[in-house]
């Protein structure tokens, strides 16, 4: 019988804000897995079904949430998985839920596989302007697809810091693209934050510092 109550870090936050490299901190820091829906989504889609295939469609316009009874689906499936690690001392959950219906779902499965009991909720605020500048500058690799922020050192890569490849900017990276992706965080994911405001278990970071130190106030909030 395990004695300790498993970490689960629910991080949240818009694009831009640094939300994917804090997870990869935290899981490396603290030794916890990571549930992220994007990466589950694309391992789903490589299944040649309805469902894998209607996903790489969805996928491929950009902006699209995938609904909550698959998205359900997916997280079940890889909470079964993380239940039977022998080693297990939690998760961060990236960029999940997205809208108020899928707080009730994550809920109930936390509940369900009794992880509620050390649940941290963090958002890495940004202000949408700060959000938009970010975003407007960030670079892919035009050979793996990695995406580099534009935060402390990834600025001055010249290249992919995981390939090599050429680093292009986004076509739908223009302010009219991301003013659009941002809109969807406002009508679906601020209901989500101010639901957990709500509940006082919002836990606020500032995100408009260094990786370093937003870092560091993440790991003070949790302790
Ligand atoms: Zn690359």
């Amino acid at each position: 019988m395990k004695l300790f109550k498993p970490l689960i870090i629910i991080l949240l936050g818009p694009q831009g804000s640094g939300k994917g490299t804090q997870a990869k901190f935290l899981q490396k820091k603290l030794n916890l897995e990571y549930v992220g829906s994007g990466n589950l989504v694309r391992k789903r889609q490589r299944v040649n079904d309805f469902t894998g295939r209607k996903l790489l469609e969805v996928s491929a316009k950009r902006g699209e949430i995938i609904p909550t009874f698959l998205m359900s689906k997916l997280w079940a499936e890889k909470f079964e998985k993380l239940k039977q690690k022998p080693e297990f001392n939690g998760f961060v959950f990236d960029g999940s839920p997205r809208k108020l219906i899928e707080v009730v779902l994550v809920e109930e499965a936390l509940d369900w596989y009794e992880w509620q009991k050390n649940v941290k909720i963090i958002l890495i605020s940004i202000s949408q302007k700060e959000s938009i500048w970010r975003l407007t500058r960030r670079r892919i690799c035009k050979d793996c697809g990695r995406i580099l922020p534009y935060i402390g050192e990834f600025r001055k890569l010249k290249k992919c810091d995981k390939c090599g490849g050429k680093l292009i900017t986004r076509i739908d990276d223009t302010v009219e693209g991301v003013k659009e992706r941002l809109k969807w965080y406002k009508t679906d994911v601020m209901p989500v934050i101010n639901y957990y405001k709500k509940q006082g278990r919002l836990i606020k970071i500032n995100g408009e510092q260094s990786i370093e130190n937003v870092f560091k106030d993440i790991l003070k909030a949790i302790k």
